[in-house]
């Protein structure tokens, strides 16, 4: 099986992840776009195990079903590379920015699609919600 490392801006926290994505997906919600300081979050969530190297910095955030979302910074430059969730200890999403892979597969979902920036244009075949599916 193949692997693949995702990095912050710095390079000191990084993450190996095992495998394909066992789903990639799109947020346009507020939080994502605060925490990103872009207008919507790419994830890709994978399997575990998983490998992180660095110092990661948590910051906790309540999601609007309740769930606890743990996400990792890096302390240094502010990335935020991946996160996972209280309960969930199979698997973790990483930000599809931080593989600095253009050829990355396209998303599959879109969530949040009540708060895209009107010029966002998604791939066809995507499904959307207008908020969290879960
Ligand atoms: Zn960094
Ligand atoms: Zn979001």
């Amino acid at each position: 099986m193949s692997s693949q490392t995702a990095s912050c801006s710095c390079g000191q926290l990084r993450i190996e992840v095992e495998g394909e994505p066992q789903g990639i997906g799109v947020c346009h919600c507020f939080a994502c776009q605060r925490r990103t300081g872009s207008v919507f979050a790419a994830l890709a969530s994978y399997a575990t195990p998983f490998k992180v190297s660095g110092v990661a910095t948590e910051y906790v955030r309540i999601g609007d079903q309740g769930a606890k979302f743990i996400f990792r910074f890096c302390p240094v430059c502010g990335t935020t590379v991946f996160h996972t969730e209280e309960g969930d200890d199979e698997s973790v999403s990483v930000a599809v920015g931080a593989f600095s892979d253009s050829g990355f597969p396209p998303p599959q979902v879109s969530v949040y699609d009540s708060r895209r920036h009107p010029w966002v244009c998604l791939p066809p075949g995507i499904k959307t919600f207008e908020k969290d599916p879960v």
